[in-house]
């Protein structure tokens, strides 16, 4: 089961995707409330209010759609023509992990890290599945594509311990973490932060899905793979991660609060190549659906 954020000609809201069928699941849970005669129904058109309010599950899915007032209303509930938004488009943070899988590393001629590197990424660079990726007109040198597991933050949190860190995580969705390539070498050879080249609008394609963590038994045992224009580019387990996600989630609390519907990309694979005009980018993590972009060289006017 996994939820999405959608919008319609009229209006957006919560979608779900289960094996009955694709639904409205705004109106099927504001038909619940009202089944259940709620004194103070709340409105869920946002996911990440959902995940503010500890319903990210598949539990809470179950339970909406299986109520039998909402059963009744099943046909008028089903999802025909939207198009899909970004899972989350208002986190506080998006965390991106550098060099977490070791061929990766290697392939850019690092070092293995000693601790999770962490970096920022502009939450303005959020874009949604079959939104364009646009490279500014000015931006000649490489840009590259980076296939991603992300993780989405379920509850307010400071020095979490590893142990307990799973039960901070509301879901997981594929990032795409578009990178300026040169310039982020350009960054590092003159020791300036690599902000701006993670940064650029549309260079964080994110979604479509949001799946409930209680729907992924083992985030380290997914295949996650990566084609352009078909042509497969990644391919890897999250099995080879370095730094596992209770010890990253951990870690990165240390140093600052995450807050429910912060985003934690886990790193890239090895496989990453430049990307260009006209190109489809197609990131597939298993049981999670594909994330689907198109590359547009930005015209100068
Ligand atoms: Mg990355």
């Amino acid at each position: 089961m996994k939820f999405f954020s959608f919008s319609t000609e009229e209006k957006t809201g919560i979608g779900v995707e289960t094996k009955e069928g694709i639904f409205n699941f705004t109106e099927a849970f504001d038909t619940y409330q009202h089944a259940k005669g709620a004194r103070q129904p709340v409105s869920l058109n946002f996911l990440q209010v959902l995940v503010e309010m500890g319903y990210c599950s598949a539990n809470t899915i179950k339970k909406v759609l299986s109520d039998p007032w909402v059963r009744s209303r099943e046909e008028r509930l089903r999802l025909t023509e939207f198009r899909y938004n970004p899972p989350i488009e208002r986190p506080t943070k998006i965390i991106g992990l550098g060099r977490n899988y070791r061929a990766h590393a290697k392939e850019l001629k690092h070092e293995i890290p000693k601790e999770p590197i962490f970096f920022a990424k502009s939450p303005s660079a959020i874009t949604s599945h079959e939104a364009d990726i646009v490279i500014p007109h000015w931006l000649d040198e490489r840009v590259d594509h980076e296939a991603e597991l992300a993780l989405i933050i379920g509850k307010k949190g400071k020095n979490i311990p590893e142990e307990e860190a799973m039960s901070y995580i509301a879901g997981y969705t594929i990032l795409n973490d578009v990178t300026a390539r040169a310039m982020q070498k350009e960054d590092l050879a003159h020791n300036s932060p690599w902000f701006r080249s993670k940064s650029f609008d549309t260079f964080c394609p994110v979604g479509p899905f949001l799946i409930p963590a209680d729907e992924v038994p083992d985030p380290h045992a997914l295949e996650i793979s990566l084609t352009i224009n078909g042509k497969e580019h990644q391919r890897a387990s999250t099995s080879e991660m370095i730094f596992k996600i209770p010890e990253i989630v951990s870690y990165i609390s240390k140093f600052m609060t995450l807050s429910p519907g912060d985003i934690i990309s886990t790193g890239t694979p090895q496989g990453v190549s430049p990307i260009k005009h006209g190109d489809v980018i197609e990131v597939t993590i298993t049981g999670f659906g594909t994330l689907r972009n198109r590359v547009v060289k930005e015209q100068q006017i």
